[in-house]
Order: structure tokens, then C-alpha cells, then sequence
């Protein structure tokens, strides 16, 4: 019996000739596979600007940066995402705050955000930066967020790390006009990887440029934003603090070459949910939602137990049976740490109910149709 991940990379002939022929090249970081892999994925989204990094991690925090969040600022995202999310908030020396989720998409409910700012306005309180976070990608209402954004003017950055190929509308995640930054994750388990990696980006010029210094030292060497002339061409000034999240050529290499096979991977994601769907329709679940208008990015597949109260000895069988399950998310809010910033169980309850039955089946380009009738038929026999 083989054993089935929950989530898997694909990589291919063609990728590993990608990396060796890097790894034989001049350069193997700071070198024109990096340009390639930004230009690639900021053409596939519609975005003028791209700026690749180690990690979806080092681009939340940047972005945080480039939109000057910093002590005394407030940003707010979704308690049902990965703890990246909420921590770059905390790397700015801002504080975190959450907005509940709505039941159903298990995104940031636009309603409780509403409400949420109405509150903070009249408190003082109102967010810099809001992230909502394509869960599962499953699109958030961008353009919903963005009539709040000017409302109430906050800026967006969407966490499309699960998103990265999926469609707002007429959209590309990543080219639409109603966030100011999107990032994107490359780990393994992800849609398309470089091995570790991360990408943000934007159609605004000037936040392009903030990206790329702040992934640099802060270091620029362009005369135009020096403050002295260059004392030659060796010159450079280091105009701010930044940092080195720099992803490496070996890796853009894998990336540019996983980017063409993107749609691919998507159609094969959506093959797969709509046979779970109709393969699950008689279970006790509710089965993950997906607007028509939309394309979901699909990274994950998440059921939620009608029953609750037997996730553990469901999820257990599934693993003891080979099927590498797994659950998206703990809340953030409950995560030991932020409960030393003051959150407490019951503070986010619609992400909470959703957690308490929640299990991500298997779901990954190259899962087989038979793999996948095994995790049916494990499951089905686990909930008789
Ligand atoms: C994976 C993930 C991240 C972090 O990505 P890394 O590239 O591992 O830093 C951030 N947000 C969400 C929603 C993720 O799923």
C-alpha cells in the first residue's frame, strides 16, 4: 500500500535539465534565470511588476514594508491561513488583528469586515493593511474588499499562495486592479515550486521598486535615487533597511519551467475536485464551494464533517490507511504564541466551527484517478 500525500510536487525531465543548466551557468543566483521567472509569472498574471523572493514569508513582510506598516499600525487578515499571514504584521512591529470567516467560503466574511471597520473607525483603530487570503484558491470578493479599501483607506495585499493560476472574474490572480500587492508561494506543496520561494507582485511602479531594494539591503544602484553622485562605477547606496530574501537562479529555473506547465496542473486540479464532487455527494460533508464566476486555484480539497465531533477517528483511519491527510487551518488566533498577545477560543467562532470539522484530502496534478477512488472508498467506509 502506497502511501498518498495530501499535497505533492511534479517534477519533470525538462525541469531537472532547467536546474542543471543553471547550476553549469555562470550564475547561480542574482543571475538572468531570476528575470526570467519574475517576467514569466508577471505576464502570465497581467502584472507590470514582480520581484521573486526565498519565500512567500520574505515577500509578506516586504510588501508590509513597501506599504510602510510599521508600530502603531494595525493589520488584519483571515484566522483560517497559514501563521505567515498575521506574523509579518508582527516582523513591522505592528499589531495583528483578524476578521472572522464567512461559513461557506471559508475566506474573510465581507460582512463581519464591515461591521469590524465600522467599529475601528469609531475607536480609532482602522487597519493599514488588510490580507484577505484566496483559501484553498477559492478567490476572495477583491473587488468587494476594494470598495471598503477606499471606503476606509487600508491597503490590500492578497495572500494568493494558494491562488497562483486561478481567475478573479475576468482576472488573473495577480493582475487585478483592486489589490496593491499579491504573493505568491513556490514550496513544495504548493501549485507550482521552486523548492523554497515566494513572488510579489504589483502594477504599481513604485512599489516594484520598494520590493526589489527591500529584497536587497535596502540597496539601490540607480544614480537617479542616490543621494550623492556615484564616487564611481563601482557605487552604490544603501537608502534604506532591507534585507537578503534573495531566491537563488537554480531555483527561478525550476520555477520558469514548472510556469508552463501551470494550466495543466490547474485543468488537472479541477478534473480531480469535480470527481470528488460528484464521488462525495452521498456523505455526511459539505463539500468545498466554488463561485461559477470564478476559477479556483484548487491547492487544497477540504471537507467539513457534518459531524464534527468524529474528525479525529476519520481522519486517524484515513492515515492509518495510507492517505496523508491533513487540516487547513488552526486557527491563528489559537496558536499558543498569539494567545500571549491577548486572543482567546470563542474570539473568531465561524473559523473556529469550521476548524473543528475540516480535513484536506489529497489533492495534487499528478493524483490518479485510482489513488483517488482509494481515498473515496477509505473514507466512505471510515464515515459508515
Ligand atoms: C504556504 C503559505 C505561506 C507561506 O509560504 P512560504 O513560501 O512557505 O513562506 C503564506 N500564506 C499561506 C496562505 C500559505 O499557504
Amino acid at each position: 500500500m502506497t502511501f498518498i500525500p495530501y499535497g505533492r510536487q511534479d517534477i519533470t525531465d525538462e525541469d531537472v535539465k532547467a536546474v542543471c543548466e543553471v547550476l553549469r551557468s555562470d550564475f547561480l543566483t542574482q543571475g538572468p534565470a531570476i528575470e526570467k521567472f519574475e517576467k514569466t509569472v508577471a505576464e502570465y498574471c497581467g502584472a507590470s511588476h514582480a520581484v521573486a523572493m526565498n519565500s512567500a514569508t520574505s515577500a509578506l513582510h516586504v510588501a508590509c514594508l513597501a506599504l510602510d506598516l510599521g508600530p502603531g499600525d494595525w493589520l488584519w487578515t483571515s484566522p483560517n491561513t497559514f501563521v505567515a499571514s498575521a506574523n509579518c504584521a508582527l516582523y513591522c512591529g505592528a499589531q495583528v488583528d483578524f476578521v472572522d470567516i464567512d461559513p461557506d467560503t471559508h475566506n474573510m466574511s465581507i460582512e463581519v469586515l464591515e461591521r469590524k471597520l465600522q467599529a475601528a473607525e469609531s475607536e480609532g483603530r482602522l487597519p493599514k493593511i488588510v490580507i484577505p487570503v484566496h483559501f484553498a484558491g477559492e478567490p476572495c470578493d477583491l473587488k468587494a474588499i476594494k470598495a471598503l479599501a477606499e471606503r476606509y483607506r487600508f491597503k490590500i495585499i492578497d495572500d494568493a499562495s494558494h491562488a497562483i493560476g486561478g481567475r478573479y472574474g475576468e482576472f488573473v490572480i495577480g493582475g487585478t486592479p483592486y489589490s496593491d500587492i499579491t504573493i505568491f508561494s513556490f514550496h513544495p506543496v504548493k501549485i507550482v515550486t521552486t523548492g523554497e520561494g515566494g513572488m510579489a507582485v504589483t502594477n504599481n511602479p513604485e512599489l516594484g521598486v520598494k520590493l526589489a531594494r527591500l529584497r536587497t539591503h535596502g540597496i539601490t544602484r540607480n544614480p537617479a535615487e542616490m543621494t550623492r553622485e556615484p564616487d564611481g562605477p563601482w557605487y552604490y547606496e544603501q537608502i534604506g533597511l532591507g534585507y537578503n530574501y534573495r531566491i537563488t537562479d537554480i531555483q527561478a529555473a525550476l520555477g520558469v519551467s514548472q510556469m508552463g506547465r501551470l494550466d495543466a496542473y490547474i485543468n488537472r486540479r479541477h478534473e480531480l475536485a469535480a470527481r470528488y464532487d460528484e464521488l462525495l455527494a452521498p456523505l455526511p460533508l459539505k463539500r468545498p464551494f466554488r463561485n461559477p464566476e470564478n476559477l479556483s486555484g484548487l491547492h487544497l480539497y477540504v471537507i467539513v464533517l457534518n459531524d464534527a465531533g468524529r474528525r479525529k477517528q476519520v481522519f486517524d483511519t484515513l492515515r492509518a490507511n495510507g492517505i496523508g491527510v491533513n487540516v487547513h487551518y488552526i486557527p491563528v488566533h489559537l496558536q499558543p504564541y498569539y494567545q500571549t498577545l491577548g486572543f482567546k477560543l470563542g474570539d473568531f467562532p465561524a473559523a473556529e466551527a469550521y476548524y473543528s470539522g475540516a480535513i484536506s484530502l489529497p489533492m495534487f496534478a499528478t493524483l490518479t484517478d485510482e489513488q483517488q477512488d482509494r481515498v473515496v472508498n477509505v473514507l466512505s467506509d471510515a464515515l459508515a
